[in-house]
């Protein structure tokens, strides 16, 4: 059912149960938001989006009022445009306007509408500022609340996107603020550090603990092998950091851009994806063959193991041993490749560049240390590098595309679908479901696990196995087909978990995009589909036939599960409380 309505004098017709800032969308009307998410966060609390609407008394916030029959709705009066640049004036009087050095310069979207509305940073409400300090309590997030506004889009990601529920609005009037509940800093609560609030915050209030300083220094140091690997979403993504349209795929660009930098070895993390999955699937036939713990969970997810160990802990057991590709990867650098090259362990600056927030705690895990060092010495989140490549004077965009370094080049099909929700289970049925048939497969791909749907269910009839799967992403997602489990209410053999909605497409260190993008644009779908073209377009799409990974057990490590792949690519994971 539709309503008509007329928009700055023109008629349109909309569905009945529009808000008028949906209606403004399809009226191709860009109405500025800062506090309102599609779906989690309509709270009408930034007062940006108010329009006149004829009859009514006052201006209404367009995100939460609905339209009506006949409605005429006033966008751009001089009397709007006033009410809006008086609510930013408002929004800076408490804010610390040092956008020159803010991590979120040039993509802030309070900075943006600031310039649009003629607000300049001088002070035209006088009076009381409050001053707080940083939280960089943790690993992988930096809240600065100096510049936070109040929107709460980060609580609604971490309460309704992630069921997480660690950070909240504290105090009342004007000391509100956001923090964690008695004011504990985000280490001392169970966040699983997933950076699903970063990509939603609108501003500099959240970051990735900045560690491209560091790297940089590293990579200067001569005496050191600095060596770098990218994740398999990163290169559907790091397009976005210099202005290409989300789904751009710039693989060929980014190792070019890293071998600028100055690394001495850049790796393809597809390929220990790989070498994961042929761990992972050896485990899954062993647990099912010789009645072992089952559903069998999948672990490459560090957000996902935080919060399995702190809200699932019953499902530790469930988890996969393997350690996931970004720390198989420092593994096999700092062991097979330093024995191979006859470098010292400890001369190895292994950096990886993911999608994730969580990553950075991980590397800092007990049991993530093969050769006696951190397997993996950096990670950074795609925003890092692209801040690293803007810093280096590189021009991104008129790269060449050039090809990963040799020994670790090639990674399959089922090493770049990792990067999306459904793609590590895709890629494990593959190798898995050859292995129980002892035949090579005829069709590789099972669509059913595809998509970006929080929950997938499938059975798959593999020889006399009916082997049954479940795919969840974005933790929410995750507990819902959980709690099925824990009840008893369905079975599966082999489970797939994502922390970020979508898979690590979408993850915590992805570059931000504001909201009229976040909201209106399907960024995951774009984001994945270009490592399904990948997929589609390689010539090796199953993970036991890359032939690299083959030479690395033929050469190091024997068979997948022998004691040393033990040894050096398997981990432990402990029950935290909440
Ligand atoms: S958050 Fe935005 S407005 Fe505030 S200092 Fe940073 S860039 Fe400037
Ligand atoms: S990192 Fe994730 S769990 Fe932690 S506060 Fe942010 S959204 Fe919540
Ligand atoms: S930290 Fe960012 S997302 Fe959270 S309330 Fe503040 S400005 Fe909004």
């Amino acid at each position: 059912m539709n309503v008509n309505l007329k928009i700055n004098g023109v008629a349109y017709s909309v569905p009945k149960n529009a808000t008028i800032l949906d209606a403004c969308k399809a009226a191709s009307i860009h109405i500025p938001t800062l506090c309102y998410l599609k779906d989690i966060n309509a709270i009408g609390a930034c007062r940006l989006c108010l329009v006149e609407v004829k009859g009514a008394r006052s201006m209404v916030a367009s995100c939460v009022a609905p339209v009506n029959e006949g409605m005429e709705i006033f966008t751009n009066t001089p009397q709007v445009r006033r009410a809006r640049k008086l609510n930013l004036e408002l929004i800076l009087s408490d804010h610390d306007k040092s956008c020159l050095s803010c991590v979120r310069n040039k993509s802030c979207e309070l900075q943006k509408y600031c310039v649009e509305y003629g607000v300049t940073d001088e002070n035209y409400f006088k009076g009381k500022t409050n001053e707080f300090s940083k939280d960089e309590s943790t690993l992988s997030i930096v809240r600065d609340n100096n510049k936070c506004i109040l929107c709460r889009r980060c609580v609604a990601a971490c309460k309704v996107t992630q069921n997480v529920g660690v950070i909240g609005a504290n105090d009342r009037g004007f000391d509100t603020h956001i923090g964690c509940a008695f004011e504990k800093d985000l280490s001392d609560s169970p966040c699983i550090l997933c950076g699903q609030c970063i990509v939603v915050c609108p501003t500099g209030a959240l970051s990735e603990r900045d560690q491209t300083d560091e790297v940089l220094e590293a990579i200067a140091d001569k005496s050191k092998h600095a060596l770098v690997c990218t994740a398999p979403s990163v290169r559907a993504t790091l397009g976005e950091c210099f202005g290409n349209e989300p789904g751009t795929d710039v693989e060929g660009k980014m190792v070019a851009a890293l071998r600028r930098i100055g690394f001495e070895g850049v790796f393809n993390m597809n390929l220990t994806a790989d070498l994961t999955i042929l761990e992972e699937a050896h485990e899954l036939i062993e647990r099912i063959q010789n009645g072992g713990k089952l559903p069998l969970i999948t672990s490459c997810s560090p957000g996902w193991i935080k919060f399995c160990e702190h809200y699932y802990p019953e499902f530790v057991e469930n988890l996969s041993s393997c350690k996931s590709p970004q720390q198989m990867f420092g593994a096999i650098a700092k062991t097979y490749y330093a024995q191979k090259m006859g470098w010292n362990p400890e001369d190895i600056i292994f950096v990886s560049v993911i999608p994730c927030t969580a990553k950075k705690f991980e590397v800092k895990r007990d049991g993530q240390s093969a050769a006696g060092v951190y397997d993996v010495d950096y990670a950074i989140t795609t925003r890092e590098l692209g801040k690293m490549i803007e810093r280096s004077g590189i021009s991104f965009n008129s790269l060449p595309d050039e090809d990963f370094d040799n020994p670790f080049q090639l990674g399959s099909g089922a090493g770049a679908i990792f990067g999306a929700t459904g793609g590590v289970m895709e890629a494990a049925l593959r190798t898995a479901a050859e292995a129980i048939l002892n035949k090579p497969l005829e069709a590789v791909d099972f669509t059913e696990v595809r998509g970006v749907e929080g929950v997938k269910k499938a059975t798959y009839r593999i020889g006399d196995l009916e082997l049954k799967v479940a795919v969840a992403s974005g933790t929410s997602n995750a507990a819902e087909l959980l709690d099925l489990v824990k009840s008893g209410e369905e079975e599966f053999h082999f489970i797939e978990i994502m922390a970020c909605p979508g898979g690590c497409v979408n993850g915590g260190g992805q570059p931000t995009q504001p909201s009229y993008v976040r909201n209106y644009v399907p960024l995951k779908e774009l984001r994945a589909a270009v490592l399904y073209n990948a997929d589609k377009n390689l010539g090796i799409r199953k993970s036991h036939e890359n032939p690299q990974v083959i030479e690395i057990y033929e050469e190091f490590l024997g068979n997948p599960g022998s004691h040393k792949a033990h040894d050096i690519l398997h981990t432990h994971y402990i029950k935290r409380g909440k």
